[in-house]
This record gives C-alpha cells, sequence and structure tokens, in this order.
C-alpha cells in the first residue's frame, strides 16, 4: 500500500499540515511515565503474589475470621498494601471497602456472602474533571469445583498476577499527579459472576460517574504454552466492537456508517497498543477484536454492560492445568494454580503497559465532544467539526483515519481548530478525533457521528 502523503488545509488556520503515517508513533514521551514505567518491580510483583497464595484459598465464600486462611486475611492484607503506598505518599490515597451482601443465587453462591472490594483512590488534581480511570483484578480464587470454598485454591495466576500488576501500579503512579482520578482496585466474586465489578459498575452508573475507561487484568502470568512454546512479550487486549445494548436509532446508525469497529472500547485498546510501542517498545500488545475469549467472560464486561469503555489483558498463551484446577499431580502432569508457574517478569511488562496507558489518558485532555462529520451536502472532501475542549494546558487535535479494512489506525494530521476538512472521502475511510496537550499526551479517540453542521 502507498504512503498517503496529503496537505491539508485546516479551517480557521492557514497552516498546511503533512499527514503522517502513524506506523511509526512519534507522539513525545513523558519523563515522567517513563521513570513511572521503570520503577516496576518484578520481584515485589512475585512477593505479593506469593502472599496471596499463602492464603490457601481465597474463595468467594470462604473463611473471612481468620488472620491467615480465606478471602477475609487476603482482603485485609490488600488494603494494608495499598494504606503502606498511600503512607510512603503523603496519605495520597482514599482506600476503602466498597461491597454488599449477596443473597444465593441458585448457581455459584450457596450462602449469604459478604461481597467486598478494595478500593483505593488517587484524586485527579483537576477538580474541574470528573474522569475516572480504573486498572482492577480480582483477588478471589476457585478450585475444581466452583462452589468448593475450602479447597486450596492458590490463583497465582487467576489473578493474583491482576492484583499484584494492581498494588505495582499504585506503587508506580501515587507519588505522580495526574487531571484525571485514577482508581486501583481489587475485586471479589469474580469467579461466582463477576458480582464485585457488577456492583462497583452499577454503583458508578447510577451516580452518574464518568468512568472514562477500565482494565481488568486477569491471568496475566503464564508465559508457556502447553505445546512448550514461550512468549514474553506480547500481551492480549481484548475488546468489544458492537455495544450489547444500544437504541434502534443508534444500531441503524451504526449499520450505515459501518461503525462496527469503533466501539471506545476499541479505540481505547488501539491507544494502549500505541502507548505499548512508545514506552514498553521491546513488548507488544496482540488487539483482539472480541469482548474476551470465545464465550467467556472478566470483570471489564460489567463496566461495558454499564455502556463504559473497557478492555481485558490476558496472557498469550494459557494453559488450562494451570487455572481452576485441584492442587495435584496426575499421570506425572502437576495441576493447580501454582507460583511456580507464574513468569514474573512477564507479569511487570503487562503491569508496565497497563502504567503508561493509564497515565497517558489520565495526563490527557478528556475526548473531544460532540464530534461528528458533516452531512449537509454531497462532497468527496470529508469535514469533521467538534466541541472545543476547554482544559487550560490543550494544545489542539489529532485526527486519525484508516482504510475500512484496517484493523489500526494509518495517518493523522493535526490542527488548532475545531474543525477540519480532509480531501479524502468518508466513503473509502474511518476517521477519530482527539485532543492533545502541550506537553505531547494525548487522549483515546472519539468516532465522530454524522451531522448536518
Ligand atoms: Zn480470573
Amino acid at each position: 500500500m502507498t504512503r498517503l502523503m496529503l496537505l491539508i488545509a485546516a479551517a480557521s488556520t492557514t497552516t498546511l499540515i503533512a499527514a503522517d503515517d502513524t506506523s511509526q508513533p512519534s507522539w513525545p514521551t513523558d519523563p515522567q511515565i517513563q521513570s513511572m514505567v521503570q520503577s516496576v518491580d518484578h520481584a515485589r510483583i512475585e512477593a505479593d503474589v506469593r502472599t496471596l497464595v499463602d492464603f490457601g484459598t481465597r474463595h468467594t465464600m470462604s473463611d473471612t475470621k481468620s488472620d491467615t486462611r480465606g478471602i477475609g486475611a487476603a482482603r485485609r492484607w490488600i488494603k494494608k498494601q495499598f494504606e503502606d503506598i498511600s503512607a510512603a505518599n503523603s496519605n495520597r490515597l482514599n482506600i476503602e471497602f466498597v461491597g454488599y451482601l449477596q443473597q444465593p443465587d441458585g448457581r455459584r453462591i450457596t450462602k449469604p456472602t459478604e461481597i467486598i472490594n478494595v478500593v483505593a483512590t488517587l484524586p485527579g488534581i483537576n477538580p474541574s474533571d470528573n474522569r475516572i480511570y480504573i486498572i482492577s483484578g480480582h483477588y478471589d480464587s476457585i478450585c475444581s469445583d466452583p462452589k468448593n470454598a475450602d479447597c486450596d485454591a492458590p490463583g497465582a495466576g487467576d489473578d493474583a498476577s491482576g492484583v499484584a500488576a494492581v498494588l505495582e501500579a499504585a506503587r508506580a503512579m501515587s507519588a505522580y499527579e495526574f487531571e484525571a482520578t485514577i482508581v486501583f482496585m481489587a475485586v471479589a466474586g469474580e469467579e461466582q459472576g463477576l458480582y464485585g465489578s457488577k456492583f462497583m459498575a452499577k454503583k458508578a452508573r447510577d451516580a452518574n460517574r464518568n468512568i472514562a475507561a477500565m482494565f481488568t487484568n486477569d491471568i496475566i502470568g503464564n508465559s508457556l504454552s502447553d505445546r512448550g512454546h514461550r512468549e514474553r512479550n506480547r500481551v492480549r487486549v481484548f475488546s468489544h466492537g458492537v455495544p450489547i445494548r444500544e437504541t434502534d436509532e443508534q444500531a441503524d446508525m451504526r449499520f450505515r456508517t459501518g461503525s462496527e469497529n469503533d466501539s471506545q472500547s476499541r479505540q481505547l485498546a488501539r491507544y494502549i497498543d500505541t502507548i505499548c510501542d512508545i514506552y514498553v517498545p521491546r513488548f507488544d500488545v496482540t488487539l483482539v477484536y472480541r469482548i474476551d475469549r470465545f464465550l467467556r467472560g472478566g470483570d471489564h464486561k460489567a463496566y461495558v454492560l454499564q455502556g463504559y469503555p473497557g478492555v481485558r489483558f490476558t496472557e498469550y498463551h494459557e494453559d488450562y492445568r494451570h487455572q481452576h484446577q485441584n492442587v495435584r499431580v496426575e499421570n506425572g502432569v502437576q495441576y493447580g494454580d501454582l507460583p511456580e508457574f507464574v513468569d514474573f517478569p512477564y507479569v511487570a511488562d503487562i503491569a508496565r503497559v497497563n502504567i503508561a496507558s493509564l497515565a497517558s489518558l489520565a495526563r490527557a485532555p478528556a475526548r473531544p465532544t460532540n464530534a461528528r462529520v458533516i452531512t449537509a451536502k454531497l462532497t468527496t472532501d470529508t469535514t469533521l467539526r467538534w466541541n472545543a475542549n476547554t482544559e487550560s494546558d490543550l494544545s489542539g487535535y489529532e485526527i486519525y483515519w484508516r482504510e475500512t479494512t484496517s484493523p489500526v489506525w494509518q495517518h493523522r494530521a493535526s490542527t488548532t481548530a475545531t474543525e477540519i476538512t480532509l480531501p479524502i472521502s468518508k466513503d473509502n475511510y474511518i476517521f477519530a478525533v482527539s485532543a492533545t496537550d502541550k506537553a505531547g499526551h494525548r487522549s483515546d479517540p472519539v468516532y465522530p457521528l454524522p451531522a448536518k453542521k
């Protein structure tokens, strides 16, 4: 494919801008984000995973009184880690248990059970910025029988690895300032039906909270496939394309504009891929264009169902001998989700991608609002328009486009105006608009809808 070079006249500016090929990221790096990424320590992640495993089981219905075994001891320990992180950073984190009493559901909850999430909030420094970015893992675990709260369920990969990444993200980020609020979360009840995250997502929706993105890290520690292939340099990021709930009008507009590959979750996933190229260049994101693994689910789904953008990070190779298995040796094969099957430097790299992405988003302006493709008259040009952002450090906007068959953005242009006319046809390309600040942070881009003006 030939590289597209265009000269673009941005409305209300006289500057001519050459459109770049986006295959080589040229966004400026933020030295503080580089410091956050570099501070990640796989030895701390290993220590956290081993401590979580040592609680024997973290089954959602397991013992809550013991200080050494069960989910109660595990959540008190997680809370203590957040408290220590906060104490080391001028008490900047607000830490709380947030939960409810779940009644038996006829499925995987067989007795009244407290579902308690551990939530640490790093408030944004801009009080007028209501964006919230969530990084989450689930601290509950199960063995072969999902209803058995007594069996050993080490859950090293699923999902002590994700919780350890969340703790490490809190350590890496809590000394720094972000415009938006960041929430570090360890949830319960995932294995019983996403109960902890469903509760949090509904609570956020009921309070009309602006959750701008949610990342779940679930099973991020195994680097060796069951066929013996080692993959330490890529993580899968799952994102859905089509909303599960939309009005007839929204569905009609999606059908007629061909936007089935452009949900906000999908924009977020592509953004994470770009951020990985910049801040963790020896590592790679493999985008998977579906909500989760085939027929499976995770905590991001609870947020997506409430209309929030959410993605899932999961190791590239899973090995089912080490997930949801009673710890045992059978025909010489060790089963069970044990720490010896977790590759801690690999978890650390996935944590780095999370941290760079979260920090970039929370330091960037908000996504432009009311982005639209102007359809006042039939033309082979494409005019995009959007509302002005209000951030004081705003530098302008970036516009991305790609061919309809391309999975990722191919070209971009920038402008300080709130409108741009590109000499290419909206029939042949898909567009998006992002906001940029003076330090070079970019928002995740937003898909424009058709409008007359
Ligand atoms: Zn899991």
